[in-house]
């Protein structure tokens, strides 16, 4: 494994698959590796391996997946993440060139409370970008189909566990609070400054290096209210289907400087520049993605607060009304 020097990292056996949200399996049979690589037909192919050796990729409820806003559902009883011990409190935070990505890794005092209640401890973030070839963007998630620049996670497990490990196979276990990252000319964005200015310092897979006093808080959009949120799976092998997604709807700001940092900083274990990790969008299937924000001008029909949808549901028996229950009854 090659996350070295992960101060909160909790106690697991070496080839455990706990950053598999994070980075392609290389199956330690020293099978095949898995890369994420998506431009090259090399790369496309490897994508579609998974399912062979990782059935779960092949599922029903994979991610990551594009983001229509004319076929969300709006929910307007969705309440704001509550996000706690997100702002700086101290500490050291240790980064690392995992040879798939970037890595960050997060203590437990950060929690993430979901609007059913279920509360969601942190582990780790991390960062999926683009940049094979000159402007070529890596956000996982799209929006009506636009691939954004890039894309963080911040990967949580359900309080309900006792570890991380324990949670990843667990069918609730997991929940990514993501934020796609969006470019803009000169705009450069102070709050990711140190971090961008560390990533030379682990240009070399398996390279650490500590941030401190981290504020993960000024690190997402300015509106962390609005978001996307429907149940899918890790984006990389073994994509076990056990995340609950919440998508941010405000993107993170990058410099187009910083964007370009972020996607030639890092080599790969081939001493190639990392480029390319996201992997494609996944079918929706009989999914439904709910917001909590309206879109304007093509909002669908809400749902109705809880009193009138029992009264509706009641119309509908009385009447055998053909009406779906989250319809108004007229
Ligand atoms: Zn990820």
């Amino acid at each position: 494994m090659t996350e070295t020097g992960e101060e909160f990292k909790a106690p697991q056996t070496a080839g455990s698959p706990e950053t598999t949200l994070t980075m392609p399996l290389f199956p330690p049979s020293g099978g095949q590796a898995l890369l994420s690589r998506t431009q090259t037909s090399e790369g496309a192919l490897d994508q579609t391996r998974w399912s062979k050796e990782y059935p779960s990729c092949g599922g029903r409820r994979q991610s990551p997946i594009d983001l229509q806003r004319r076929n969300v559902q709006y929910n307007p009883s969705l309440k704001a993440l509550k996000l706690t011990g997100y702002k700086s409190q101290g500490g050291q935070f240790p980064m690392t060139n995992n040879g798939h990505t970037v890595q960050i890794s997060l203590p437990p005092t950060m929690r993430m409370t979901a609007a059913d209640g279920t509360e969601y401890i942190a582990k780790q973030m991390h960062f999926h970008w683009g940049g094979e070839s000159s402007e070529i963007s890596g956000s996982e998630h799209t929006i009506d189909g636009i691939r954004y620049v890039a894309e963080v996670h911040i990967v949580h497990y359900n309080s309900k566990y006792k570890s991380y490990d324990i949670a990843q196979s667990a069918p609730d276990g997991l929940a990514v609070l993501a934020a796609l990252i969006k470019v803009e000319d000169y705009g450069e964005n102070t709050y990711y400054g140190t971090f961008i200015s560390q990533l030379n310092n682990i240009r070399y897979p398996g390279q650490s290096t500590v941030l401190s006093d981290l504020d993960i808080r000024d690190m997402l959009p300015e509106n962390v209210h609005h978001y996307y949120s429907y149940k899918g799976s890790l984006t990389t092998p073994p994509c076990t289907e056990n995340v609950y997604w919440f998508v941010l709807a405000s993107p993170i700001m990058f410099s187009r400087a910083q964007g370009w940092k972020l996607e030639n900083s890092i080599l790969d274990h081939q001493n190639k520049t990392l480029h390319n990790i996201y992997r494609m969008t996944q079918p929706l299937n009989n999914r439904v993605v709910e917001t909590n924000f309206m879109n304007l001008p093509n909002e669908r029909a809400p749902l109705l607060p809880q009193p009138y949808m029992y009264l509706s549901k009641l119309v509908n028996l009385l009447t055998r009304s053909p009406l779906p229950p989250t319809k108004a009854p007229f």
